[in-house]
């Protein structure tokens, strides 16, 4: 029996014939199957810019719309009422015991992407002060990365869900380089990892800097849209 780390509940860890068979530890599944299942993946057929899920493999309306287009982002599963909940509990309530439950995902992700370089967005110093973690770093299992961006230290700003749409897409660049790791990006395929694809503005100024640092290619990688 082990401790789901969403609802705590205890439960039993399904085995299947190929894990008595690879006769290695049994890895221990973080979540329950009813929490497991809160999540919906996202499948094959998504905005080839945004991510998100839809009929068709066409870029989406509000690609077409806001500018994204250019933009390739992959997201992992829907923003839907269950990823709400729990970006709620592992973000706001800062519950980082949460982070297991999707490491494994993400890990699977990782692998099926071609890149250099993996660069996680950044959070800015008040967050470190109140959630004391930065939410995307905690899903990944000793993944190497380069914290090339920083939060600008002058950007004072409204919450986003404050703002109107406009509003948000038309908020000044919140980065800048890290001058001492802005050298390792020339050349290189970047990655970057968000924790939710929202209008792709944040997404948009991390790739612009990025660009700027030297990079031949930048993509990203969120964990829901
Ligand atoms: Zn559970
Ligand atoms: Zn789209």
């Amino acid at each position: 029996m082990t401790n789901c780390v969403w609802c705590q509940q205890a439960f039993q860890p399904r085995v299947t014939l190929r894990d008595i068979l690879t006769w290695r530890p049994l890895p221990v599944p973080p979540l329950c199957t009813r929490c497991q299942d809160k999540f919906t993946p996202i499948t094959a057929q998504h905005c080839p810019a945004c991510g998100r899920q839809q009929e068709t493999i066409a870029v989406c309306h509000d690609c077409e719309r806001w500018g994204t287009a250019a933009l390739r982002n992959r997201a992992l599963f829907r923003y839907d009422a269950g990823m709400k909940a729990y970006m709620q509990q592992y973000k706001f309530q800062g519950d980082y015991a949460l982070r297991k439950a999707l490491q494994a995902p993400l890990q699977q992700a990782l692998e099926q992407e071609n890149y250099d370089v993996l660069v996680p967005i950044p959070i800015d110093q008040q967050t470190w002060l109140t959630r004391g973690f930065n939410q995307v770093t905690g899903w990944l299992r000793g993944q190497p990365y380069q914290q090339a961006l920083v939060v600008r230290a002058t950007h004072k700003d409204q919450p986003q869900s404050a703002k109107t749409r406009a509003q948000r897409l038309l908020t000044p660049q919140p980065f800048q380089l890290d001058p001492r790791i802005a050298s390792d990006l020339v050349n290189q395929r970047v990655l970057l990892l968000d924790d939710v694809y929202t209008t792709g503005r944040t997404l948009r100024h991390a790739a612009t800097q990025i660009y700027l640092g030297g990079a031949k290619a930048v993509t990203s990688l969120t964990l829901a849209r």
